[in-house]
């Protein structure tokens, strides 16, 4: 919104105060923006004011006050108004005509309040089209119902507001906030600050190797590293609030939240049914990559067992194996679940799937520790030469093997980049090394390698009968639940 020029025209008010029953009297007028009439604009409304004022027997010219502008203007930019309650604050003026609300003030609300400052100063108005006289009794009424509309004014204004901010999110622009690991220039661009964008890089970079948040909170401690409010340590949250934090890609998702209603200006998150979300891509300098990001998302979904939104139960814990383990009988995709079988209570079952067998279970740490022996007796020698099918992998996996020449535990950083399937002993016809049995584990690497490791497999028969009892009714009492909560209730 532009203002082009302001007009201020002050004749110069009487400086003594005027006897008896004589007001001064000043005019206030807006003038219309269209160029070509408002030129007469002016000096039509000045000499109708200033006639008006002079042929009134009482009262005294004190002077016109005008602006150019368009509605909706910030008084702060209206000088002449500016300019007027200077006048009244300094005694000069006792009346005040103008031609109608929406002339004097933005809306009925800004209005009320300048009526309110004006004759705390013992200034009248006169608004000629409500007409309406603050210095009669029975304008406090009017006022009282101009109070009422002005609410409902209030609506509009916020839609309109909201409408403006939806329109610059369109335009890709965004509200700036503070942001961890960016500060903003004078142009209001991002611009990295190095401290903190290694730290943020180091926060990725733990939780994509499979920290936990209090390890992470703990290693920022360690390094004297002070949260992004400035204190000592940081909270599970600030460091989650970073995971989340898809700006560090340099993209942008604008109209994440938006204000839900004027009364309240309550702030609720948008989940684009009402209100679109707007996505901006390489918006600025990013501090880590799109494929980290996805993948320390993917981690968090699979390390929660809610789901993203921790608010649906149910959903198998399947940290950090994804969909590597496969069932010996069927073939089906292998289920993480805290199941009531044996201590430490959790196992890896075949079922969740259609064609799911139902046959298969086995506690993970089992699992777990297969894994990790199968990488820690990886047969170096077996890797391919530079010019086989696999030269890259078998590259990579010798660099981590070197890299990593101990791994205390099983995580998804390095399981989903080396490991391309993990099967057990009943599927496999020809093992490359070993002899298949039904107590061992494959880890089927990328590089083309399978390791053979023997563990303590479970399968349903080996299971002692008082634990495949209590297995038995828990998957009764599991499918009752499921088929109690399914969609499709037809026979
Ligand atoms: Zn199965």
């Amino acid at each position: 919104m532009e203002i082009e020029k302001i007009l201020v025209e002050h004749t110069g008010a009487p400086e003594t105060t005027v006897a008896g029953k004589q007001r001064r009297v000043a005019a206030y007028c807006r003038v219309s923006t269209s160029k070509d009439a408002q030129a007469g604009s002016f000096e039509l409304q000045k000499n109708v004011y200033l006639q008006k004022i002079t042929a009134h027997p009482d009262w005294v010219f004190a002077g016109i006050y005008a602006d150019e502008g368009v509605t909706g203007t910030n008084t702060k930019y209206r000088t002449g108004f500016q300019q007027m309650l200077a006048d009244c604050e300094a005694g000069k003026i006792d009346y005040i005509i103008t031609k109608s609300i929406s002339r004097f003030a933005r809306n009925t609300l800004e209005c009320l309040s300048y009526i309110r400052k004006l004759q705390s100063m013992g200034v009248q108005l006169i608004f000629e089209k409500e007409n309406i006289d603050t210095g009669e009794p029975f304008s406090e009424m009017l006022l009282t119902v101009l109070a009422a509309f002005a609410q409902e004014e209030s609506r509009s204004l916020s839609e309109n507001l909201k409408w403006g901010i939806r329109k610059r999110y369109q335009k890709g622009i965004d509200r700036w906030t503070r942001i961890y690991g960016y500060t903003q220039t004078e142009e209001g661009s991002y611009r990295v600050v190095p401290e903190e964008a290694d730290t943020v890089r180091q926060i990725f970079l733990l939780y994509e190797q499979g920290q936990s948040m209090s390890e992470i909170v703990a290693f920022l401690h360690q390094h004297q590293i002070p949260s992004p409010a400035g204190k000592k340590d940081w909270s599970a949250s600030s460091v989650l609030h970073i995971l989340r934090n898809e700006k560090y890609t340099g993209d942008i998702l604008l109209q994440k939240t938006y204000t839900a209603d004027h009364i309240s200006h309550r702030t609720v998150k948008n989940n684009c049914t009402l209100v679109p979300a707007y996505y901006l891509t390489d918006h600025h300098t990013p501090l880590i990559s799109h494929e980290q990001f996805a993948m320390v998302e993917k981690i968090r979904k699979l390390r929660c067992p809610g789901g993203s939104d921790g608010n649906s139960t149910g959903n198998p814990v399947q940290y950090p194996f994804d969909t590597l383990l496969r069932c010996p009988y069927c073939g089906a995709v292998l289920r993480q679940r805290h199941i009531p079988v044996q201590q430490p209570g959790r196992g890896w079952l075949c079922e969740g799937s259609p064609k799911s067998c139902g046959g298969f279970l086995i506690r993970s740490h089992f699992v777990e520790q297969a894994v990790l022996t199968a990488y820690h007796t990886f047969p170096k020698e077996q890797l391919a030469p530079a010019d086989s099918g696999h030269a890259a992998e078998a590259e990579h996996m010798r660099a981590f093997l070197s890299a990593h020449p101990r791994l205390s535990r099983v995580d998804y950083y390095w399981l989903s980049r080396l490991v391309d399937s993990i099967t057990f002993g009943r599927h496999i016809a020809q093992p490359q090394n070993g002899t298949a049995c039904d107590r061992t584990l494959y880890v089927h690497w990328k590089c083309g390698v399978t390791s053979c490791v023997p563990t303590g497999i479970e399968k349903e028969k080996d299971l002692p009968s008082y634990v495949l009892k209590r297995y038995r009714d828990w998957q009764v009492r599991n499918r009752r639940k499921n088929e109690n909560h399914t969609d499709c209730p037809n026979p």
